[in-house]
């Protein structure tokens, strides 16, 4: 995929409610905006990089992009899981991600306990991964340290919204 790595940044919004953080598994979402700016080569799957919420730690990701339901799957919707445990949730902040390899296409498990050990074995293999140095060194991108500290007033988002190289 040419467009990796690819950074962007948006508003972390309500998902779906599917109820991942029951599963241990929390995904954030981002808004549409930052979804219809991938590249049309950027495809479905899961995918492993660097993440930051606001302007805190950087830290291992893994990201779904997927067909979203809520809009009986003719748009796609982007979860990050940060691979740290928070304290609190993070709604309304701004996460930003830099999008460094792709693991798999999604797929569809016949039971919850397969879901889970497959998005931990996706876990493991992001941690792994990204330990290489090529991909350490995007976690010290300038990308990051530009982070906002605040959210910006939610009617005028669209601005702080940042994709591509
Ligand atoms: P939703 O359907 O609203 O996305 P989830 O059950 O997927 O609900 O929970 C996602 C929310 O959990 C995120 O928006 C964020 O505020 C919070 N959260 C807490 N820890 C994490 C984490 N490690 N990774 C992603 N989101 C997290
Ligand atoms: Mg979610």
């Amino acid at each position: 995929m040419k467009s990796l790595p690819y950074f962007c940044r948006g508003e972390v919004i309500r998902g779906f409610g599917r109820g991942s953080k029951e599963l241990g598994i929390p995904t954030a979402n981002f808004p549409d905006s930052v979804v219809e700016h991938l590249p049309a080569d950027i495809s479905t799957g899961i995918y492993y990089g660097w993440a930051c919420v606001g302007s805190g730690d950087i830290y291992k990701m893994v990201m779904s992009i997927g067909w979203n339901p809520y809009y009986k799957n003719t748009k796609k919707s982007m979860e990050t899981h940060v691979i740290h445990t928070f304290k609190e949730d993070f709604y309304g902040e701004i996460l930003s991600v830099v999008m460094v390899g792709y693991i798999r296409p999604e797929r569809s498990y016949d039971s919850l306990e397969a879901l889970i050990s497959a998005i931990n074995s996706d876990i493991e293999e992001a941690k792994v991964k990204l330990d290489q140095p090529e991909h350490l060194k995007l976690k010290t991108d300038n990308f990051f340290s530009s982070a906002p500290h605040s959210p910006p007033p939610s009617t005028t988002a669209a601005p702080s919204i940042m994709n591509g190289h």
